[in-house]
């Protein structure tokens, strides 16, 4: 039984990881390595990321299906609608039916340009996420999840209209959002709050970013909307060139906040592996997670 080897804590959490396609062999190894480590804790599904304008194409398509015909993992494919047409989308979404796929994660992407330009829709495309999402549900067969922004999206100018986008969404047929990463527990409840009383009851899975490289992630998370509280950056203040210190910093601090959601009632939790097993397993270890031999 799946949650037979979960502790009782764990036994009404649904997890699941998140990871982007391999670009050479060695990553794909590594790739493989993570996926066979996690496998085991038996998640709610997995995700692939998926290259806006469609530069991962492939790539995404074939470790989604590696996924689906090597483990016992459900699977699900991020799609983007960003500098394509309906057309080419839409056969995206045909060959991940093809291939097994049951869930999609539907995202805009960001403009060609880079973030911070101004989105253009492709002519013939989709104009934004929810239109991608209703584009799903007619071909039909998917769960679709999508994106949410606890400080919202770089591009929202407040927050009732980052919240009326989500409910566009979900209007259209997105059944679970996964939020962007976030440090500080206060922003993604007042958020969920927020989309409460804008009645929108869809679960609100925070994105759990387990910090590999606290410096990458800096310069990573000012592109993203999410801030980097200054308590987070003194934790780890003089660990550059100590990555063993790093690393048991790095899973206190995950922990830390993963506990302090399921404490505040939040039994769903997302994980951006970046492709990393170690800090997620050991977070899902704490929360009370076991491996089952498969
Ligand atoms: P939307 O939900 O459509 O919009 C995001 C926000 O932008 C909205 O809340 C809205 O307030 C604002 N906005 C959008 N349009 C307008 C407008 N016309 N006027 C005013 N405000 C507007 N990117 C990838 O390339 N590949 C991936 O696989 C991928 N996976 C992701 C998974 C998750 C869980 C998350 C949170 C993000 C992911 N992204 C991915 C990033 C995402 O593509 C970018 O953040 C992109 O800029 C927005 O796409 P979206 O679907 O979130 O957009």
């Amino acid at each position: 039984e799946r949650s037979g080897r979960r502790s009782q804590t764990a036994e009404k959490l649904n997890i699941s990881f998140e990871f982007f396609p391999p670009k050479t062999p060695k990553m794909e190894e590594n790739l493989w390595a993570c996926v066979k480590r996690l496998a085991p804790l038996c998640p709610d599904f997995v995700s692939v990321t998926y290259g806006a304008g469609g530069s991962t194409r492939e790539r995404t398509h074939a470790t989604v299906e590696r996924i689906i015909t090597e483990t016992h993992v459900p699977a699900a494919a991020h799609l983007t609608c960003v500098g394509a047409t309906k057309a080419e989308v839409n056969e995206v979404v045909e060959s991940y039916a093809a291939c097994g796929v049951k869930h999609i994660v539907a995202l805009r992407g960001d403009p060609a340009d880079g973030v911070g330009s101004k989105y253009v829709p492709h002519a013939d495309g989709y104009v934004n996420a929810a239109d991608l999402v209703a584009g799903i549900r007619d071909i039909g067969g998917f769960e679709v999840s999508v994106s949410a922004y606890p400080e919202k999206h770089p591009e929202s100018p407040d927050f009732a209209t980052d919240i009326e986008m989500l409910r566009q969404k979900v209007d259209a047929g997105a059944t679970r959002a996964i939020t962007q990463f976030f440090f500080d527990n206060d922003l993604y409840e007042a958020y969920v709050e927020r989309a409460r009383r804008a009645g929108i009851f869809i679960p609100i899975v925070p994105g759990i970013l387990p910090i590999h490289n606290f410096v990458q992630m800096a310069n990573f998370a000012g592109r993203t909307g999410a801030s980097v509280p200054q308590w987070l950056a003194n934790r780890f203040e003089g660990l550059d060139n100590d990555p063993e210190t790093h690393r048991l910093v790095a899973a206190a601090i995950a922990a830390e906040q993963v506990n302090d959601l399921h404490e505040r009632g939040v039994d769903d939790f997302h994980f951006y592996t970046m492709n990393r097993a170690n800090l997620s397993y050991a977070i899902c270890h704490l929360l009370g997670m076991r491996p089952v031999a498969v």
